[in-house]
Parts: C-alpha cells; sequence; structure tokens
C-alpha cells in the first residue's frame, strides 16, 4: 500500500514498473530484481514483528555487506522499526556501548560472534546473518508472505547512525524518514540518476555514503547497482565499460590511478564519477580527468546532515571545492556569530529538511550543535569564493593554535601537496611548552628520493608566515585512514602527542 509518508513505500512505489529488471547484480550470484528485493523486505518485515518489533523499537545490525543486509534495513523500516547499523570494525566492548546506548530490540550479527553479541545484548533477541547471506535470520524470514508497510510520519525515525566519533563518546545521530526520502530525492534530480544507469556500488552499508546516498537513490530512480562486498579495483574495472556511474570515498580514486588498465576506453560508458566523505585533492581530480577525460564530481555532506553540498551537475566541478548548497539547503558560514565575507574562513552551518533530529539521548549535545531555529553547526570550517563554491577547510578541532595564532591545517597541507615529491600531508597540533600547540606536518612523498624535511621546510619559508610554518616535519609511509578514507589526526595527535615534550 502506498504511504507517502513512508520512506520504504516510497521507495517501492518508485520501483514499480521495474518489478522483472535487475536491482542489483553481484560478481558471483544470481541476480535480485527489484520485485524480489521488496518481496524480501516484507518478509524481513514480517519477521521482525514476529520477533518483537514494535513501532519506533531499534533493530542493530553488525554484518557483512550482503543484498539480504539491504533487505533488512528496507524491512526493519517498513515494520515501523529504526535501522541501526554498526561497523564491521567494531570490537565486542565497542558494540556493547552501543547496544548499551540504543537498548535494540533485536540485535543481527554474524554467527562467528553470536555468543560474545549474546553476553552483551541485554533483553534484546540475537539472530544472524552471515557473508552469504544465510543464519537464523534468513531461516526465520523463509516462507513469510507479504508485508504492509507500518503507517510512519515524516518526522518518525528510520534510523540512527552513530558518528565516527572522533572526540569523545560516538553519538546516534537520528534520521526521520522525511530526512531521508528529500535528500535522495533531491540527488535523484541533481545528479540526474534515471532508470538508465548502472551505478558501482563499492561501499560499506553501515555509513551513510553506501546505505543512504547509493542505496536510496538508486532505488528511487530505478538504477541498477554492481553490487560488490567492497573496494576491489578488479572487480570495479571489470564492471566499468557497463556502468554509469561511481560513487566512491576519494581513496577509490586514487587507488584506481594506480591500476594501468583504467584508460578512457574503459570509462566510455560512464557518465558520472562522485567523490565524498574525505576531501578528494586536487591532484587526484586532475589526474583522473588526464587518464579518464571524467571530471570527478565531488559532493560534501556528514551523518547527521545526509548531503548539504555539491558541484553542479552541469557546469564547472571546481577541484578543491564541494559546490554548492544542494537545492531546499541553506548554508551560512559564521565566526563569532557573525556570517563572514566571502573568502574568509568560519565555520559551516546547515539547515534544511536534510538536517537530522538530534542525537540520540543527548538533549544537551543535540542543543549545542542543532539551534532552535533549525540551523546545524557542523564543525566544519569552511570558505566561499568569490562564485559561491564552498571549500571545506577542515573539522574545527583539527584547528592548530601556536602561540594564539590561529592555524588552518589545510593552508599549510595544500602547499606542501603541491610540492614536487608530495604524495599528501597531514598537518596537526601537538602539545608544546612556549607555543601550547606546534605545527607538525606529516608528510608521504611520492619520490622520496627527491623530497626531504628540508626542503620541505625550505619551500615553505617564503610563502607561509613564521608562525604556520611547521616545527618538525616528519616523512612517513602513509597517512593512518578509517574506512572512509578520512585520515585520522587524533591517531597522529597521539602518536607525535611528545615530540616536544
Ligand atoms: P561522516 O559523518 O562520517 O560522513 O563524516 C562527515 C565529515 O566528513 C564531514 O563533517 C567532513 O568533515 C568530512 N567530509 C565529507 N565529505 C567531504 C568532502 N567532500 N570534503 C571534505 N570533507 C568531507
Amino acid at each position: 500500500m502506498y504511504d507517502a509518508n513512508h520512506l520504504i513505500s516510497r521507495l517501492h512505489s518508485a520501483s514499480k514498473g521495474h518489478e522483472t529488471r535487475n536491482f542489483a547484480t553481484f560478481p558471483a550470484r544470481a541476480s535480485v530484481t527489484f520485485g524480489e528485493l521488496f518481496a524480501g523486505a516484507e518478509r524481513n518485515a514480517a519477521a521482525l514483528v514476529a520477533l518483537g518489533v514494535q513501532p519506533g523499537d531499534r533493530v542493530a545490525v553488525q554484518v557483512e555487506k550482503t543484498i539480504e543486509a539491504i533487505q533488512l534495513y528496507l524491512g526493519t523500516v517498513m515494520a515501523g522499526g529504526v535501522f541501526l547499523p554498526l561497523n564491521t570494525a567494531y570490537t565486542v566492548p565497542e558494540v556493547a556501548y552501543f547496544l548499551g546506548d540504543a537498548t535494540p530490540r533485536v540485535v543481527v550479527c554474524d554467527p562467528a560472534r553470536l555468543e560474545d553479541i549474546q553476553a552483551i545484548s541485554g533483553a534484546a533477541r540475537v539472530v544472524t546473518l552471515d557473508a552469504k547471506g544465510l543464519g537464523t535470520l534468513t531461516d526465520s524470514v523463509v516462507g513469510r508472505g507479504g508485508f504492509t508497510p507500518v503507517p510512519r510520519g515524516p518526522d518518525d525515525l528510520a534510523a540512527i547512525l552513530y558518528t565516527s566519533g572522533t572526540t569523545g563518546r560516538s553519538k546516534g545521530a537520528m534520521l526521520s524518514h522525511g530526512n531521508l526520502a528529500s535528500n535522495s530525492l533531491t540527488l535523484r534530480d541533481y545528479w540526474q540518476f534515471t532508470s538508465a544507469d548502472v551505478l558501482i556500488h563499492a561501499l560499506p552499508i553501515f555509513h551513510t555514503h553506501g546505505l543512504f546516498v547509493a542505496t536510496n537513490v538508486a532505488l528511487f530512480a530505478g538504477v541498477r547497482v554492481v553490487f560488490l562486498s567492497g573496494f576491489n579495483a578488479d572487480q570495479i574495472l571489470e564492471a566499468m565499460p557497463q556502468a554509469t556511474a561511481l560513487m566512491g570515498v576519494p581513496t577509490f580514486y586514487t587507488r584506481l590511478l594506480q591500476d594501468p588498465r583504467l584508460t578512457p576506453e574503459r570509462a566510455a560508458n560512464m557518465r558520472l564519477f562522485i567523490s565524498g566523505s574525505a576531501p578528494l585533492l586536487v591532484d587526484t581530480h586532475e589526474q583522473w580527468q588526464a587518464r579518464t577525460g571524467h571530471r570527478i564530481l565531488e559532493r560534501y555532506g556528514m551523518t547527521e546532515t545526509n548531503m548539504s553540498t555539491s558541484n553542479p551537475y552541469e557546469g564547472e566541478r571546481r577541484a578543491g571545492t564541494v559546490g554548492f548548497p544542494l537545492p531546499g539547503v541553506e548554508a551560512r558560514i559564521v565566526d563569532q556569530g557573525h556570517e563572514v565575507a566571502r573568502g574568509e574562513t568560519g565555520v559551516l552551518e546547515v539547515r534544511g529538511a536534510n538536517v537530522f533530529r538530534g542525537y540520540w539521548q543527548m538533549p544537551e549535545k543535540t542543543a549545542e550543535e542543532l539551534q532552535a531555529d533549525g540551523w546545524f553547526i557542523t564543525g566544519d570550517l569552511a570558505r566561499q569564493d568569490a562564485e559561491g563554491y564552498i571549500t571545506i577547510v577542515g573539522r574545527q578541532k583539527d584547528l592548530v593554535i601556536t602561540g594564539g595564532f590561529n592555524v588552518y591545517p589545510k593552508e599549510v597541507e595544500s602547499l606542501i601537496d603541491d610540492l614536487p615529491g608530495v604524495l599528501e600531508s597531514a598537518v596537526i597540533g601537538v602539545p608544546h611548552p612556549d607555543f601550547g600547540e606546534a605545527v607538525v606536518a606529516i608528510v608521504v612523498a611520492s619520490e622520496p628520493q627527491n623530497i626531504s624535511a628540508d626542503k620541505i621546510a625550505e619551500a615553505l619559508s617564503d610563502q607561509l608566515a613564521k608562525f604556520k610554518q611547521p616545527k618538525r616535519i616528519e616523512l612517513v609511509a602513509e597517512l593512518p585512514r578509517n574506512t572512509m578514507g578520512k585520515v585520522q589526526k587524533k591517531a597522529l595527535r597521539e602518536e607525535y602527542a611528545d615530540l616536544f615534550a
């Protein structure tokens, strides 16, 4: 039954007429049609209700990426539940925090973890789902019939996604049916996705990027997805000649660039390469264009806001920027309570139907970041150029304050990255007895024989004010990154904490 407010009803209704078309194809298993996807989702919904799930109940899920896991997501929301996906890398003690905080009715985990999870799951029912889509959940799904989505309003919760939590405890971002539906429809139209598209889906599905941006947009547009369990250059390159779009994190692009099979011919059928979740280096953008003839479209968002800005589909995609606020999204850059002038840096705030409902059971934290008039303080530092293109300068908490002066890491990183022989860099602040914090640059060389700390220091000496120049430059083999390709500055700050002790 069609319910205009219900996310899954809307996704389902968008797929009408596509029932016998493939939704997902895989390198090594039979494809799944749109009809089969939703029939499976209905069976999951029925199974979850049989397990006791009531509207508003959380269903916590830590499983490998499978189409059954997508059906579990759809089924949970169909049943009126709140989908709570967890990074497969989380350890059992980490999962214990999330289960304690979110008190789910049902937990779905890998069979290998069943005993450990049962020990920490409190009153929740625990069922299993493995990397092949099998387990006790699947057993209880088999044989169930159709399911009518439990009515939900646009403000009702569809999901809670815990933020990666680089400071303090991880917070559960509450996302409503309205948040998710409005953002996916905006993206579908802005990026011009239609049922003629074939999207390479290699992102994890415990994160907003792979779960909502990629999956919901594909479902709303009737797109077929090449469903890969993770990043695999062979599989992506093999799929590319028949595909039209790829959504990736910047590391997808840097890794694919290392492969000689990436050629204009291989990318000839593609119409769109999208990057987000971490900054794409200007260099990567330029190399990609030189190698494939395509300009990567970079967009920006976060768990709490879904997607907020994007480079244009038509018009100039400006490297090093995340483009303009999406239709229906307002953005402003604020410093000390005032909007800054173009070209100046401040904290980016956004408002719109995309912005979440607050942090789960953290009213104070919510009030600090989500203001009463709807403006959400992203915590990202940004500036806007004369034409309105927004550049993300980094997280506010990564700002270095040395001797009372502010240093924006990105300014120093960009200069270092531009030097010949440098691949990339991360600039951090570490404790310093005189300056409070000292600027430190961690650098990865592309040509180690041609670059050294002294050469970098010399090159920066007449380009940056003295207080911005790194007090130490460390050359390393690679930067620590999480699964979404984000450089882990917190880990670097910890590693180099004693540099000036
Ligand atoms: P998450 O909630 O895990 O999606 O992380 C959101 C954060 O990733 C944002 O607050 C930004 O700091 C960062 N981010 C996402 N997209 C971009 C982008 N295109 N450029 C720079 N940073 C980004």
